[in-house]
């Protein structure tokens, strides 16, 4: 057995990397939250007065649906629009766990009755009606209560003569609700309609992640459109398009920077700058309805 030689440094090769070991991960602490893009952690009251928007790497992290609404609306004109959702369970769904037992759950963790919370109010002195959808609630799914929601929505808008403001998040249909959940694309059509026929803007802010039912149905008939910066907003998603067509997507593929470019949104918006950005529109509009009827 011969003694083996001092390994030579091989120069040819780069030098190794020094082995770190796991990544640390940031300490989670009471009062903190951290950001899902960058992981780093903040303390939550002031990250909630930034609107979740991280001041580290200025992702645009998931906001609840009272928040976007009252943060758009001027402070004292905040005025809840009820949108009761009421027992809905059209095909007496379980898959182990009864429908109903699962919209029990979610409400009481989740603190809201169904997708939508909506409110009238002022943006910037401009009365408008606002509606925005809850992500964390069944993934912003439309079942056939959010459908009926949006339509009050739209139907108290028309009534007061109010444009009508809708952050839109959503996974897309709600599965437990199988067909009627689809039928409420129709529904949600029909509701956007009346805002038309009376000749009252309607504009979306599309929110991450925005996809199926959802963007293909209200979100995405808006007279104006606006999106989140990164948002992710599409149809299906980008591993099944992958599987059918056998192709592969191109980089960036469903984002809002992506589909901007494609002209399917008007406008990407930084979330501190949506309120005056909605505000100077709806003026914008409303001058130009006042120009015509006279
Ligand atoms: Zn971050």
């Amino acid at each position: 057995m011969t003694p083996q030689s001092p390994r030579k440094p091989n120069h040819d090769q780069p030098p190794r990397k020094p082995r770190l070991g796991p990544r640390p991960q940031p300490v989670s602490s009471p009062g903190t939250v951290a950001c899902s893009g960058c992981q780093r952690r903040f303390v939550k009251s002031r990250f909630d007065a930034a609107l979740r928007v991280c001041p580290a790497c200025n992702h645009h992290n998931r906001l609840p649906a009272l928040m976007r609404v009252r943060n758009i609306l001027d402070a004292e004109s905040y005025a809840p629009l009820p949108t009761p959702a009421g027992e809905r369970d059209p095909l007496s769904f379980d898959d182990g766990m009864p429908y109903r037992t699962r919209l029990e759950h979610e409400r009481t963790s989740k603190q809201v009755d169904e997708v939508f919370h909506a409110a009238t109010g002022t943006i910037n002195g401009i009365p408008a009606a606002v509606a925005a959808m809850e992500f964390s609630f069944f993934g912003g799914s439309l079942g056939e209560a959010a459908g009926l929601q949006f339509l009050t929505v739209c139907k108290a808008a028309v009534q007061r003569g109010l444009p009508l403001v809708c952050f839109c998040s959503s996974g897309g249909a709600r599965m437990q609700e199988g067909l009627v959940s689809l039928m409420q694309m129709a529904r949600c059509t029909a509701a956007v309609s009346l805002l038309a026929d009376a000749s009252l803007p309607y504009m979306t802010i599309l929110c991450d992640p925005c996809f199926g039912g959802v963007s293909a149905s209200f979100a995405a008939q808006a007279d104006i459109i606006l999106a989140e910066p990164h948002a992710r907003i599409g149809f299906a998603g980008g591993r099944v398009i992958e599987q059918a067509s056998h192709g592969k997507l191109p980089a960036g593929f469903q984002t809002a920077e992506f589909i901007l470019e494609h002209g399917m949104v008007d406008m990407i918006c930084e979330r501190k700058e949506i309120k005056s950005v909605v505000a100077t529109l709806l003026g914008a509009l409303e001058q130009e309805g006042h120009a015509r009827s006279s």
